[in-house]
């Protein structure tokens, strides 16, 4: 596979590189906030970069007919608008968190919440200082999974590569659901499956719970 890398020289691009390379997988499209440097035609385009960068990204994906996959965080609806128009002419896999776990966590949610409708719920998610959107986007994942409004509380300290807490209480007794990414591998691991499930794939917008569960 041959990719191009939207975001290269951040955080996660860097462990996008060191999982794909380990895969043999050749990177020939670098952008970041400073350029790009386009050396072949990829397949693939993986963005964990800004939203600010989506409409370069889009257009990369047009000129190379390149599936995408994004883990861009904060995007607005006008990118999402943006992307479901190119998801017409080729795969777009977008997800605000590419880990197993908590894409299992958001399958059992929705119904734990359900039978839990007459509890209080409330969602803690702590990140590293860095981190620029408040709240994190897995945050946003998981109150939608919840389904009615939940307070989010968001830290911001020291190098937590992602930490997210559903809590569930009434009066007398506490549930609390705790995620916790160990490294930002994780996130790497889970872009370069959404890849491999992106080359070959007819145009569509899907999420890591497609390229994990086939869709249900
Ligand atoms: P970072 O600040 O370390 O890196 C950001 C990268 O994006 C840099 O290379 C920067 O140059 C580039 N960039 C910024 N603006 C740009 C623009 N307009 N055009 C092109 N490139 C631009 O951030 P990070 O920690 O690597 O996170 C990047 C994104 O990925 C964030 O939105 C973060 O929330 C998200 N993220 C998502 C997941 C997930 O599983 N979906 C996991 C971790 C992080």
């Amino acid at each position: 596979m041959r990719y191009g890398l939207v975001g290269y020289s951040g955080k996660m691009g860097q462990e996008v590189q060191k999982v794909f390379s380990e895969k043999g997988y050749e990177l020939v499209v670098k952008v970041d906030e400073f350029g790009a440097i386009e050396e072949g035609k990829p397949d693939v385009i993986v963005d964990f970069s800004s939203p600010s960068a989506v409409p370069k990204t889009v257009e990369l994906c047009r000129k190379y007919s390149a599936g995408l996959v994004i883990g861009t965080t904060a995007l607005k609806e006008e990118h999402f608008q943006l992307l479901r128009e190119l998801a017409k002419e080729v795969p777009v896999v977008q997800s605000y968190n590419f880990s197993i776990g908590v894409n299992v966590l958001l399958k059992f949610l929705a119904d734990l919440s359900k039978v839990l409708s007459d509890w209080d719920v409330e969602i803690v998610e702590a990140h590293h200082m860095f981190k620029k959107d408040a709240p994190s986007g897995t945050a946003i994942l998981l109150k939608n999974a919840v389904g009615r409004e939940v307070p989010i509380h968001s830290l911001r300290l020291g190098g937590i590569p992602g930490d997210h807490v559903v809590v569930f209480g009434n009066v007398g007794e506490v549930i609390e659901i705790k995620h916790r990414a160990i490294s930002r591998t994780v996130f790497a691991l889970g872009a370069l499956k959404a890849a491999e499930f992106v080359c070959g794939r007819k145009p569509g917008f899907y999420t890591f719970k497609d390229v994990l569960f086939g869709g249900e």
